[in-house]
C-alpha cells in the first residue's frame, strides 16, 4: 500500500475493491479515493473493524443532530452509502452498523470511524453526477435532481 495514501484499490468489472489502511479514517479514505480518481457519484458498501466511531442521529422534529462517540473495538457489520457532490466537493452519505464484543449492535449515520484491523470497501461509480442542495423543509442536504 502506498504509504502516502489511506487506501489501495483494484478496479474490476466496473467497481473498485478498496483496502483502507489500518488506523486510517473510513470517511477520509473514501473521500480521498473519490477525489483522486474523479469519482463524482457512486454507491459504497463494506465491512471491516474499527476501534472508534462517531454516529449521528437526526431528529426531523427539531432539525437537530445528536452525535455519539463509541471508543471500543467493533466489527463493521455493514457499511452502506453513497458518494455525491455538493458545492463542487465530494459529499459522502454513509450509514453503518457496528457489532460490539457482546454481540449487540449500534447503528446510525456514520460521521467518522477509525479502522483497527481490516477495512474492505466496494465503491461502484456511476456515469451521471449526483448533485445535492440544502432543503429547508427537511433540514437535510438532499439530492438535487430537479
Ligand atoms: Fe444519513
Amino acid at each position: 500500500m502506498d504509504s502516502q495514501k489511506p487506501y489501495a484499490y483494484r478496479f474490476s468489472e466496473g467497481r473498485y475493491t478498496v483496502c483502507i489502511a489500518n488506523r486510517a479514517r473510513v470517511e477520509e479514505a473514501i473521500a480521498a479515493l473519490c477525489r483522486d480518481l474523479g469519482i463524482r457519484s457512486a454507491s459504497v458498501c463494506g465491512i471491516g473493524a474499527v476501534d472508534e466511531a462517531v454516529l449521528r442521529f437526526y431528529d426531523p422534529a427539531t432539525k437537530r443532530y445528536v452525535d455519539r462517540r463509541f471508543e471500543e473495538q467493533m466489527e463493521i457489520a455493514a457499511l452502506t452509502g453513497n458518494v455525491s457532490e455538493m458545492d463542487g466537493n465530494v459529499y459522502l452519505h454513509l450509514h453503518a452498523t457496528f457489532g460490539r464484543a457482546d454481540y449487540t449492535a449500534v447503528a446510525g449515520h456514520l460521521l467518522s470511524a477509525r479502522i483497527n484491523g481490516a477495512g474492505e470497501i466496494f465503491v461502484t461509480p456511476f456515469d451521471a453526477a449526483a448533485p445535492r442542495r440544502y432543503d429547508p423543509v427537511t433540514g437535510l442536504n438532499i439530492y438535487d435532481f430537479r
